[in-house]
């Protein structure tokens, strides 16, 4: 069983705060700014150049990627770190079309997460060749995968309903259909189980500041399947992805297996704060965090909805069905997320109407869901949203 006490000490989260919001940035974890401080002073500050040799700054990608294979169902050696998640999901794609050179359409949904779709715009444009992006309901999904599908891109939990698609279901389909599958695992990883290798899937791609907790920024991942590894075109031929780079060739060479998909220099330092924010998880069944996780969404959709008639749930009902996340809808949602944020009951807003709350039992417990109803019931009840200042609109919603 997981010691979820344990998992909540771990945290550095500000006094008076209930952090509903570890789907979009997760919290400090305390290890973390003694491990970045050691990189910076013992590393950085002492090794020099030397660091990339001596403290393993090199194959860090690799070696993280493992760690983060481990809670994805992916085995050693498929996974590496870097970049953000918006490059990984064009490598993945990029490399899956070349796969299929044969068929022209990408097949994505309106829950996807928009610069997942504005990256395949982008790159469809680049290649110039006749594909379609063609993106249709989140419900349609299954019936749309033909043969004329070259790739389905989906991301497994909608970001803003938590609605959860059948991911070894959808892969198995496509494969039937002659396409390729790449999951964006960005509110997967750290939330549910995700078995990539089971549910066959082609590519995998994901983000570490959501609920890996990595940190502002952090670097993402991609995973490419073994039977993939050799063949797949990384698309961006940086030097770190080279098979020699301190060779300084010329000319481009793929570097073995998943190497090929770095690009270029990592960035070390945040690189230290994710390899010390995964040691969260050691000890961590994450059937345990999926079933915590339920329990919590299911608690605050019942609570909400008693106390708080006006809002109207945007989140599948069925905990099975969707990821560690809860929304609500309501016309004034960002007035009223911004007088619960005042309150230090911390979820966030996702244009048009969605109040979004993640529940992540690593620091999330039954009395924090409580108290967070209990402010929401008082500023709806109240009308304590309905000021001028809680409607102007930020920069980062
Ligand atoms: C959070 C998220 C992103 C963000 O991409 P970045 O390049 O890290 O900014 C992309 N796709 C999905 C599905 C996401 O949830």
């Amino acid at each position: 069983m997981t010691d979820f006490k344990r998992t909540q000490s771990l945290f550095s989260l500000p006094a008076g705060v209930i952090y509903l919001d570890g789907n979009s940035l997760g919290p400090l974890p305390a290890t973390v700014t003694a491990r970045v401080q050691r990189m910076m002073t013992e590393e950085w500050g002492e090794l020099l150049i030397r660091g990339w040799n001596s403290a393993g700054w090199m194959v860090q990608p690799r070696r993280i990627g493992d760690r983060i294979g481990r809670l994805i169902g992916a085995p050693d050696g498929t996974v590496v770190v870097g970049d953000t998640l918006s490059i990984k999901v064009y490598q993945a794609l990029a490399s899956a079309l070349a796969l299929n050179p044969s068929r022209r359409v990408v097949l994505s949904d309106s829950g996807n997460f928009p610069s997942d779709l504005y990256m395949a715009e982008g790159l469809l444009k680049t290649l110039d060749r006749g594909h379609e992006l063609k993106v249709v309901a989140p419900e349609e999904v299954e019936a749309a995968i033909d043969d004329t599908i070259a790739v389905t891109m989906l991301t497994e939990v909608d970001y803003r309903t938590g609605r959860l698609h059948d991911m070894a279901a959808l892969t198995r389909k496509a494969h039937d259909a002659g396409a390729l599958a790449i999951w964006d695992l960005a509110h997967s990883a750290g939330a549910i189980p995700v078995d990539v290798s089971g549910a066959k899937a082609d590519f995998a791609v994901g983000c570490t500041y959501k609920y890996l907790n990595a940190g502002p920024g952090a670097p993402a991942f991609i995973y490419v399947a073994p039977k993939h590894a050799e063949t797949a075109r990384p698309a961006l031929s940086g030097w770190m992805g080279h098979q020699s780079p301190f060779a300084f060739d010329l000319d481009y060479r793929p570097g073995e297996g998943i190497e090929r998909m770095r690009v270029g220099t990592p960035p070390v330092i945040a690189m230290a704060a994710l390899d010390a924010a995964l040691d969260v998880w050691d000890g961590v069944s994450m059937d345990d965090v999926r079933k915590a996780s339920i329990t919590l969404g299911d608690l605050f959709i019942r609570e909400v909805e008693a106390r708080c008639p006006e809002l109207t749930l945007a989140s599948p009902r069925d905990g099975s069905q969707r990821g560690s996340q809860v929304s609500f809808r309501h016309d004034e949602g960002y007035a009223i997320m911004q007088a619960l944020i005042a309150r230090g009951v911390i979820g966030d807003f996702r244009a048009p109407d969605a109040l979004r709350f993640g529940f992540t039992p690593l620091y999330i417990g039954e009395a924090e869901v409580r108290a967070a109803v209990d402010v929401l019931a008082d500023i709806l009840a109240n009308r304590r949203w309905d000021t001028a200042e809680y409607r102007k609109r930020a920069l980062v919603t």
